[in-house]
């Protein structure tokens, strides 16, 4: 039976150590906050919004939410952004994605402050993961290296395949993964033989959003899987993640869905924001 990777006791632990940095920056007269900025009309990220509000509230650090109709403009919208990045009671500022048609996220992501960019996602940033630079890096990514590390495996010479090269996931994950020694291949929709890649991995990470994309005979039982993907379930019940679920008693190890990289990602959101923090104290612009 393969190893499975839960996220909830990382998740825990990371929460604790949230917690008492928290404590420490409200005892020196900064009170450590964020603010989401979403357009109404995508449930998903209603319920995403909604889970990193609870979070906050648990890991005592202020959470506004600033929802918009569908039919705002990017101009509102820029404006709002320019506001907090002037606002010094935010230390964090983050866009549910995706937006509506007609909203470019690059260019709004491009006015965010970097220093309070707490997803990575401001050109600044992006060129910052890209040559392992000081910056703040993207939740997701973070989250599966987690996993791996804690599932005990040193990344420095394995052998790990990405599925999918996404903005969010895949591309600034192989970065990463780079920066940390191992070899990567990026696989995507074009990848002529997945199987064949899957095959010579030692880890896989798969973050396609394609349900059921990775199945029992593609993977071995050498094999670690860290699936990031978020799909709903064919018959609308819920979430699964891109591997098929009896792929999980074909691998060493593997992280499930739910339960695994989403449930670390939003506690891991919360530690950029100390990074952010921290970042802003080294540039002179916390009064303290
Ligand atoms: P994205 O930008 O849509 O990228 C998807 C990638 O998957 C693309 O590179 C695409 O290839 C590749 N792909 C699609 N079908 C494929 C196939 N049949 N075989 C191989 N590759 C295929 O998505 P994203 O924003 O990076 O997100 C990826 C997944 O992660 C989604 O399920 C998303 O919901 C999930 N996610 C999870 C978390 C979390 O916390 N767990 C956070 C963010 C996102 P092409 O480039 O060739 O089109």
């Amino acid at each position: 039976m393969a190893k499975l990777l839960k996220a909830k006791p990382l998740a825990d632990e990371a929460g604790g150590l949230i917690k008492t940095q928290v404590q420490e920056w409200k005892e020196v007269g900064i009170a450590p906050a964020i603010a989401v900025l979403m357009v109404n009309g995508d449930p998903a990220s209603a319920a995403y919004a909604n889970a990193k509000g609870r979070l906050a509230g648990k890991l005592g650090i202020g959470f506004e939410l600033l929802t918009f109709e569908q039919n705002v403009t990017e101009a509102e919208l820029l404006r709002e952004i320019q506001r907090l990045n002037g606002d010094d009671s935010i230390h964090g500022i983050l866009i549910e994605l995706p937006l509506p048609a007609g909203l470019d996220s690059s260019r709004l992501a491009a006015a965010l402050d970097p220093l309070k960019d707490i997803d990575g996602i401001t050109p600044a940033n992006k060129l910052a993961c890209m040559m392992n630079e000081p910056g703040l890096r993207p939740a997701t990514p973070q989250s599966c290296i987690r996993l791996i590390e804690a599932a005990g495996i040193p990344l420095s010479g394995k052998h790990v395949v990405v599925v999918g090269r996404g903005e969010t996931v895949g591309r600034p994950l192989m970065q990463m993964l780079l920066h940390l020694n191992a070899t990567v291949t990026v696989c995507h929709s074009r990848t002529a033989d997945l199987a064949r890649m899957i095959k010579a991995a030692d880890v896989l990470v798969t973050a396609a959003g394609r349900l059921n994309l990775i199945t029992p005979e593609m993977v071995h039982t050498g094999l670690t899987l860290i699936d990031a993907g978020i799909n709903v379930n064919q018959d609308g019940s819920g979430i699964a993640g891109d591997a098929a679920p009896e792929t999980a008693d074909h691998v060493a190890a593997s992280s499930p869905v739910p339960g695994g990289v989403g449930t670390l990602t939003t506690t891991i959101l919360f530690e950029n924001v100390l990074h952010a923090l921290k970042l802003q104290q080294d540039a002179g612009r916390l009064q303290i």
